[in-house]
């Protein structure tokens, strides 16, 4: 089988929706990683649906790496601020972000949270997007990395249904593989495709529950 890549899987489609949004915001994405890197500060910018295990991610690094860096978390959600108290209490700096219905984030939200913390009291930034694996394909940030969490409880073809995302990030946690059985979803399909998707990806099967993967996470990005 060939490997597919976002121009021929658009080419099965008889009507494609194509704008030029993502010139302007990768402009704005330039600014913010050449501020970022003034301050000597990197982020890594968190992808994935609601419920893939986002939150429980920067949980557990935050846990993992508080204590050799100076980290902060920037919580994108449409409504709520649950996933910026289940990380505060691990004593890390959270800057809520609600959109107000909007599905992602975008450069200026981003570079508005950023601006209004101590840069020079922060060594990395951890910002978990808004739970959607549509539109933030369009919308980089400005991050040093992009990682996509996708969970087997989302069933056996997220890396192919999201080649944009996948083609943007330049590592993919494949979470609760605890589950895979139940789900009846195979692991090693889902790691293969997201190989064929993008073969320069790190790709890790974690279950984030018992910790398993989330030192090849680290590895990956360089933390
Ligand atoms: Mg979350
Ligand atoms: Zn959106």
């Amino acid at each position: 089988m060939s490997t597919p890549n976002v121009s021929e899987s658009l080419k099965q489609f008889d009507i494609v929706l194509r704008t030029d949004l993502s010139e302007r915001t990768s402009e704005y994405a330039d600014e913010n990683l050449a501020w970022l890197d003034e301050h000597g500060v990197r982020a890594i910018d968190i992808l994935g649906s609601v419920g893939s295990g986002k939150t429980s991610l920067v949980i557990e690094m935050v846990k993992r790496l508080k204590d050799r860096m100076r980290i902060a978390v920037i919580a994108g959600d449409v409504a709520t601020r649950i996933d910026a108290e289940r990380i505060e209490v691990h004593g890390v700096p959270v800057l809520q972000i609600q959109t107000g219905g909007m599905c992602h984030l975008d450069t200026k939200l981003v570079r508005t949270a950023l601006e209004s913390m101590d840069m020079d009291e922060i060594d990395l930034v951890l910002i978990e997007n808004v739970g959607n694996l549509i539109c933030p394909g369009g919308f980089p940030l400005g991050a040093h990395q992009r990682l996509v969490v996708v969970s087997v409880t989302e069933g056996p073809h997220m890396p192919l249904k999201h080649p944009v995302i996948f083609n943007q990030c330049q590592v993919a946690v494949i979470n609760k593989i605890d589950l895979a059985d139940a789900m009846e979803v195979s692991v090693d399909k889902l790691v293969a495709d997201t190989r064929r998707v993008n073969p320069k990806m790190t790709v890790v099967p974690t279950c984030l529950r018992s910790g398993e993967g989330l030192d090849e996470i680290i590895e990956a990005l360089g933390l």
